[in-house]
């Protein structure tokens, strides 16, 4: 089945709004098996209608997003009515729907609000939870080809409900038509290994097995998602044989399945931990704690970013900062210990570093960071890598990459 996307508005085009439309609908299309075959950008206007005009000989299904508001420059439904020379007739009871809307806002309805209620002939009116326009689901039977057409509103705000409760059924039952089965995509989250070497691993583990399953990869902080798509049956057979066999480094359905993972482990082993941050700002407490029942095991998250409290909470020695700076091995190990005696955890981790974009040198260049473990049984690590990106990203990929150095101590 070809899906196609045509996002309309000149502000995705000028970079002042980011078209988070179309990875949305490309996200919920991909849980349900199904991708996005092409996608389109158009100003807002007239341009609509040369792209639909392509689109209906080639795609099956066309969701078109923006241009459905009451003003002149809103013109997706009146350009599909032009191509297909389809009757727009004023629905009035989405009308007294709008009115209300618009008046329990406070607001007058006006004379260009009538456009909104305007529904092609053969167009089903798809609810708006969040907005006066309604979507609208057309069925072209009039061309070469047999189109399903969805024309939804830009705001997210709206669009999403209306994507979820008006859309996604209707396509799922167009599924069902075209294939008998809806396909299954599962996402494994690996990490420990790289792309390439967990590619070759796939390839060798599936070689033996006949299937059709489209394999995908993509690179996340913390590790790496192998997309599954394909018939069902297949899709569990072959993720089973994987997993077994690759079963140190998976992690679970999804990326966020890291710091679930660690959890579950730390509550297997019986064992406890702590963390201290400096320049992740509590981040990697945060990862954890969005785990629910993690307080079961994760005992305190120090947020030392000054050196007077790493000092003061972790009794770093001060003379480590002068000899070593604060982001060296030595102050990390220091951390680590500090956090393990004081909390009395099982496992502590530590983790300092130059998120940037300030602050680097040419020994310690931005992106710099120290992550250290100290255990219960003596044992102390720390290992040293350089992440050059932005501070946000970097947070995330230092607090995944601390929580796999965990993760080799605790998968036994
Ligand atoms: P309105 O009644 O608000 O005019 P509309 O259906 O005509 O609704 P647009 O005018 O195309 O929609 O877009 C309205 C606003 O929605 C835009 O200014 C933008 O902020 C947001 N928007 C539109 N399209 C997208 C998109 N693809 N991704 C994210 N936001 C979008
Ligand atoms: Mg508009």
């Amino acid at each position: 089945m070809k899906i196609e996307v045509i996002n309309t508005g000149s502000e995705l085009l000028t970079g002042q709004v980011v078209n988070t439309n179309v990875a949305h609908i490309g996200e919920r299309l991909i849980a349900l098996g199904l991708k996005v075959f092409r996608q389109t950008t158009v100003p807002d206007g007239i341009d609509i209608k040369e792209v639909l005009a392509e689109s209906i000989h080639r795609s099956d299904v066309i969701i078109v997003t923006g241009g459905l508001g009451p003003t002149q420059d809103d013109l997706t439904k009146e350009m599909l009515a032009e191509l297909l020379d389809l009757k727009l007739y004023k629905d009035d009871e989405i009308l007294e729907q709008i009115k209300i809307r618009i008046e329990s806002n406070g607001t007058k309805m006006r004379d260009i609000n009538i456009k909104q209620a305007l529904i092609p002939e053969g167009g089903l009116a798809l609810a708006n939870e969040n907005g006066t326009a309604p979507g609208i689901y057309f069925k072209n039977s009039s061309s070469d080809k047999e189109n399903h057409i969805f024309l939804l509103p830009g705001p997210p705000k709206e669009l999403l409900p209306m994507y979820d409760h008006g859309v996604e059924p209707i396509l799922v039952s167009l599924v069902k038509n075209f294939t008998n089965e809806l396909p299954l995509c599962l996402n494994h989250f690996f990490s420990g290994m790289g792309e390439s070497e967990l590619a070759s691993q796939v390839d060798e583990i599936t070689s033996s097995i006949t299937h059709n399953i489209e394999f995908g990869y993509c690179l996340k902080p913390g590790g790496i998602i192998l997309r599954c798509i394909g018939n069902p049956h297949e899709v569990k057979t072959v993720s089973n044989k994987v997993i077994s066999q690759l079963d140190k480094y998976y992690l679970g359905e999804g990326c966020d399945s890291l710091p679930l993972n660690i959890i579950s482990l730390l509550k297997k082993n019986n064992n406890t931990l702590s963390v201290a941050e400096s320049c992740t700002g509590g981040y990697l407490s945060n990862l954890l704690t969005n785990v629910s029942g993690s307080s079961e095991v994760f005992k305190v998250g120090f947020v030392t970013y000054s050196n007077e409290f790493k000092n003061k909470l972790l009794n770093v020695n001060e003379v480590l900062f002068e000899e070593y700076g604060a982001v060296s091995s030595d102050v990390a190990i220091s951390m680590a210990e500090g956090c393990l005696k004081s909390s009395g955890a099982d496992f502590a981790l530590s983790i300092t570093g130059i998120a940037g974009p300030s602050g680097g040198s040419a020994e310690k260049p931005v992106g710099t960071v120290y992550i250290a473990i100290s255990t219960k049984s003596g044992e102390t690590q720390c290992i040293k890598k350089i992440y050059q990106t932005n501070r946000i990203l970097f947070k995330e990929k230092v607090a995944m990459t601390a929580l796999n150095l965990l993760r080799d101590y605790l998968f036994i």
